[in-house]
């Protein structure tokens, strides 16, 4: 079995110590801990964090922009640009493009990944297969998890529920959902059923696309958090987006905010791809799509980061790079103070590991799983500022990725 030490590092708590990797796990931490063991790195002081997890991706959809027409930017305009670029899918173009972004992630720092993938009438299980196929192929650099995710609806598109089935019998381990996008209150209602009984049968955990969009009176999320508690699927539901939440009115938010902290809900906020989407129609004050990030923090209610879409129609800009995300959602979200930026961390790191329930095998840790990333930069409010990506990622403690970044000043 392979021992790596890695000696020297700063952890984002500031301590600053070895690291002893024996395989795919820490089996020691401490000053001098590393010393004269197996192979050696020198951390010289740079900051050294568990691996990222980006836990809400549309790996199906990544890199296609170039494929799809120009549309007016709303999520409306985005879902159906992508139409006939779905109906055309094969199985080797998703697993291409998939497989590009899971690499590029890694490179900077993310070893695991919780991709969404479209399951509905237009592209069948063709997303689904091309995704697995990815990840299949990346199995030695990062791990996947998919999600059967009917992003045209269950009631609206007829025959997705069966899709939806096929999918968690080939593959998809986690229920999807997108109950906002149902034509009426009672079908979002009967969506959020069907997605927890889907999960029941499963038993799956959930993460659902809850309320993206700019109205202010979509109710998914009370949907959501009434059938977390009536199923008793409490700390085994993630709701991404909930753009809309940022537009409701302030009693109706409170209420449903403390109703997640009861029932253990993981909100996942994707401010870069909703900066971008949302309030398109709006003059002047812009709303901006980006949920009361800080109201549901001080709840208590957990909040994690995600990349969301890179180069689709949905999004033209990201790389799978989440220190870009955390940097675009401190903006977003008003998170300036060092101890904001940590709960930035914690929303790329520890939270999503809380809703992965991957327990002490996360982390920096004896006993933890060697996901590891190395910064030249000493303190994470640094790593964050500065942008460079890690100097090296390990996944199951062997080295999976390496950059280095070289700028020389010259003067006359
Ligand atoms: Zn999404």
């Amino acid at each position: 079995m392979t021992t790596l030490s890695i000696v020297n590092a700063s952890l984002a708590d500031g301590r600053v110590l070895d690291v002893v990797v024996e395989g795919e796990e820490v089996v020691a931490l401490g000053p001098g801990a590393g010393s004269g063991i197996g192979d050696t790195v020198d951390a010289a002081g740079g900051l050294l964090l568990p691996a990222f997890i980006d836990t809400h991706v549309h790996l199906d959809k990544v890199l296609i922009r170039d494929q799809l027409v120009e549309h007016d930017g709303t999520l409306q305009g985005a879902i159906d640009s992508i139409h006939a670029a779905k109906r055309g899918y094969d199985v080797q173009d998703v697993r291409r493009r998939a497989r590009a972004l899971i690499e590029s992630s890694v490179l900077t720092g993310t070893t695991r990944l919780r991709s969404h993938v479209d399951i509905d009438t237009i592209g069948g299980l063709v997303p689904l297969e091309g995704v697995l196929a990815a990840a299949a192929d990346c199995a030695s650099i990062a791990e996947v998890q998919v999600v059967a995710f009917p992003q045209e609806g269950i009631l609206r598109d007829p025959g997705a529920a069966d899709l939806m089935v096929a999918a968690m019998e080939h593959g998809a381990t986690v229920v999807g959902g997108m109950p906002h996008w149902e034509s009426d209150e009672e079908g979002q209602r009967e969506h959020v059923r069907f997605c927890f009984e889907l999960a029941a049968r499963f038993d799956a955990d959930i993460d659902m696309h809850v309320d993206e969009t700019d109205d202010g009176s979509v109710r998914t999320l009370a949907m959501v958090v009434e059938e977390t508690r009536r199923s008793g699927w409490s700390h085994r539901v993630t709701v991404g987006h909930v753009c809309a939440l940022s537009a409701a009115d302030d009693d109706y938010a409170e209420r449903v905010i403390a109703g997640c902290a009861r029932a253990g809900i993981t909100v996942v906020s994707n401010p870069g791809t909703n900066l971008v989407l949302q309030g398109r129609g709006d003059r002047g004050l812009v709303r901006r799509g980006t949920t009361r990030v800080q109201e549901l923090m001080a709840a208590g209610v957990p909040v994690a980061f995600g990349q969301d879409c890179v180069q689709d129609g949905f999004y033209p800009f990201g790389r799978g790079d989440l220190l870009e995300v955390a940097l675009i959602s401190a903006h977003a979200a008003h998170l300036t103070t060092v101890a904001e930026q940590h709960a930035v961390l914690a929303g790329v790191t520890s939270v999503p590991a809380k809703a992965w329930r991957l327990g002490p095998t996360y982390g920096i840790q004896v006993g933890a799983r060697a996901d590891l990333q190395l910064y030249a930069a000493a303190t994470w409010p640094e790593a964050l500022r500065l942008q460079d990506p890690p100097r090296q990622v390990w996944f199951r403690g062997r080295l999976v990725g390496q950059t280095t970044v070289s700028r020389r000043l010259v003067t006359p």
